[in-house]
């Protein structure tokens, strides 16, 4: 399932393929996604538009055209994009296929139809749209004072916390379990009981572990490109996700696992605490 450094490599990898490209014709599998396919709204506000920018809010692609339309796209858990010369023969799973006037076609395949595409007009407010998201991560105001005042109110483990897209978008399971190993700080550990000096920690290794996951996928851009559209959903080399049982990367001690929220995760007893 692609993750926030998924999508962002997936946006910097599009756009400067689709930047500039007007929108020429639009077709579609006929079956419907997590949501319903806006096809004639993308008819009609998107044919003939042209793509002004290409952006990333939590895990949802931003195709913005020089209309003010934006095309809002999530990947759900197996979705994938590719750029591709419009006459090629479809695979099985493409859902959507917008051709530019240039001869080339921007496709969506999901094999699974739990992504999502969604067009937004121009009266259409962004911050509306997303009101229920939390800060990015990689952003300014997701800061040591923000946690602590967020997590003042919880009593739930940290991990918990840290994967709630209204307190902060794009920590996933995995990336929780490396960014609080990073950390030193238990997945246990109720929300109100860590102090600012840990809250600025978590803010820290959650930047770099994730900076780290974009950087590890910069190398599958050459996928779009070249129009294979299988960019192929990279990790970071993990250091305590799925190691229960070895011993841990940096101090020895063996990795414990244990289910939060039913979800496995995975720490140090020795240098998380
Ligand atoms: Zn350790």
């Amino acid at each position: 399932m692609p993750e926030l450094p998924e999508v962002e490599v997936v946006c910097r990898g599009l756009r400067p393929l689709l930047v500039g490209k007007t929108l020429a014709q639009v077709r579609t599998s006929g079956l419907s996604l997590r949501l319903p396919m806006p096809e004639a709204a993308l008819r009609c506000c998107g044919v003939g538009a042209t793509v002004v920018e290409v952006r990333r809010r939590a895990k949802y692609l931003i195709i913005v055209l020089d209309n003010q339309v934006r095309l809002v796209i999530h990947l759900g858990m197996t979705g994938r994009l590719g750029l591709f010369p419009a006459d090629s023969p479809l695979a099985a799973h493409d859902h959507l296929g917008v051709r530019f006037t240039d001869g080339l076609e921007l496709r969506f395949n999901d094999t699974r139809r739990f992504g999502s595409i969604q067009l937004l007009t121009p009266e259409q407010d962004e911050t509306v749209h997303f009101a229920a998201l939390g800060p990015e991560p990689l952003l300014e105001e997701f800061s040591a004072d923000y946690l602590a005042g967020k997590g003042a109110r919880r009593s739930q483990p940290v991990k918990n916390f840290l994967m709630d897209g209204r307190v902060v978008v794009g920590i996933g399971n995995i990336y929780a379990s490396e960014i609080l190993h990073e950390a030193g700080i238990s997945p246990l550990k109720p929300s109100n009981q860590l102090s600012l000096e840990e809250w600025k920690a978590l803010v820290n290794q959650s930047r770099s572990v994730l900076r780290r996951a974009i950087a590890a996928g910069g190398s599958t851009i050459a996928d779009f490109a070249n129009a294979s559209g299988r960019p192929g959903y990279f990790q970071l080399k993990l250091k305590v996700y799925g190691r229960s049982g070895k011993a841990c990367l940096r101090c020895g001690a063996m990795v414990a696992q244990v289910r939060l929220a039913g979800r496995s995760t995975f720490y140090c007893e020795g240098c998380q605490r």
